[in-house]
């Protein structure tokens, strides 16, 4: 998917290296941890999709920006990543919203999920493989729920079905909850569950969007929709799990107990990476606070490069704060860094030059520096800077003037790292 992208790769540059593996912050152990596998090896990596019943806002072009930019890297690094989304087109709020607008459920649906495909793809976000639809994944879903009522962790009222949450006892590892914390917690409100902490597999509904069961016509719960999903495609474990990191809890929690609960092995996923929130005056951008600025509606404004660069300046896991001021300053520093590095481009190339040893040398130290950065948990704040001093550089070096073959090796080194960030 990558490569047809990233018409600079040099595919002979892009091993993984294994001195220094790669180090990614694992929200389930808390610490960062070395990413080892195989070089040339896939990378099996999910990330929760929207529920499409309305369009997405930059709260979501924070996410999925951060986690294209990582994907990126490691098809940079020598992997082949295999990218899968859900797309959430059974829930609640879809139902309620089909409601009022008198719609059929999925086909607003299938509405909404189109316009989120056009706008990751005017946001330059080109890395997923798949996107799978929860409403197709229906029989696979009843058959994980029969499971896992068959080995006494899922039980049903005269509601639905529900997960036993003491049955799996390492619940509240991802979020770092005890049993105790968790008796506090009220998941989905319903009389007729055991425990309050207790989450929906299946809830029954005689009207609106709903499938038969074993258990009466109605439809999934919400995380029981990824797990069918995931477990379809990559298996029994994988590598890596993304999402928000308001997903944590209880939707990622939930993941692991399901999915554990379901297969016996251990761990459901190798690394969980979680996105930090996006903010705007204080407050979260959330479409249910009213503040939410649409991706389509920003790229009126700003471009996809501009956006994406603006993200880039943040680690994924920080909380980012946005205002326009903010923006336009990322865009400034992003026409300068084009600037220097056209003008670099523009110098006319000469029959013989005497700056190459130079030059490679700096190339050399950029790519190494660039690596050290984006191995250490993908550090692009520092990554960028790397990028923003070797532009400088280049329009310096640029006057000295070069022959064409080493000016075009070192605009291909200089492209090659941009385009991890997709930003030229
Ligand atoms: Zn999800």
């Amino acid at each position: 998917m990558h490569e047809a992208n990233c018409p600079h790769q040099d595919a002979g540059l892009h091993k993984v290296s294994q001195s220094m593996p790669l180090q990614i912050y694992n929200s389930l152990t808390r610490k960062k941890e070395p990413y080892i596998s195989p070089q040339g090896s896939s990378v099996k990596f999910f990330v929760c999709g929207p529920t499409v019943y309305d369009y997405v806002h930059l709260g979501h072009a924070r996410t999925y920006i951060a986690f294209d930019i990582i994907a990126r890297y490691l098809e940079f690094a020598g992997y082949r990543v295999r990218y899968l989304m859900n797309i959430t087109d059974v829930a609640d709020r879809l139902v309620q919203r089909a409601g009022e607008l008198k719609k059929d459920p999925l086909e607003l649906a299938k509405e909404y999920e189109r316009a989120f495909k056009e706008d990751l793809k005017a946001l330059g976000i080109t890395n997923i493989e798949r996107y799978e639809r929860a409403s197709d994944y229906v029989p696979q879903i009843i058959t994980q729920i029969k499971t896992l009522i068959d080995k006494g962790i899922a039980y049903q009222t005269e509601t639905g079905v529900y997960f036993e949450v003491k049955k799996f006892p390492k619940f509240g590892q991802l979020s770092g909850q005890s049993q105790e914390e968790l008796g506090l917690r009220r998941l989905e409100l319903c009389s007729s569950k055991r425990n309050p902490e207790d989450f929906s597999l299946w809830r029954r509904h005689d009207t609106g969007l709903r499938w038969d069961s074993p258990w009466g016509s109605g439809r999934p719960g919400w995380h029981i929709e990824d797990t069918a999903i995931s477990i379809a495609h990559f298996g029994d474990t994988y590598d890596m799990h993304g999402g928000a990191s308001e997903l944590i809890f209880p939707h990622h929690e939930a993941e692991i107990a399901q999915a554990e609960a379901l297969t016996g092995k251990t761990p459901f996923v190798r690394f969980w990476i979680h996105t930090g929130l996006l903010t705007t005056k204080g407050r979260k951008m959330s479409k249910s606070l009213g503040n939410a600025i649409r991706i389509r509606d920003a790229l009126n404004k700003y471009t996809a490069a501009e956006l994406r660069y603006y993200f880039a300046s943040f680690h994924y896991r920080e909380q980012v704060k946005i205002s326009d001021f903010a923006l336009k300053r990322a865009s400034n520093r992003l026409k300068s860094m084009r600037k220097n590095f056209n003008a670099f481009q523009n110098t006319p190339a000469i029959a013989r030059s005497s700056g190459e040893t130079k030059l490679a040398a700096l190339i050399r130290k950029a790519e190494s520096d660039f690596r050290k950065y984006m191995d250490d948990d993908f550090d692009t704040p520092r990554a960028l800077a790397v990028l923003t001093s070797l532009s400088e550089r280049l329009s310096k070096l640029g006057r000295a003037r070069l022959d064409q073959r080493t000016k075009e090796s070192a605009a291909r080194a200089f492209l090659r790292m941009a385009d991890v960030f997709g930003i030229l």
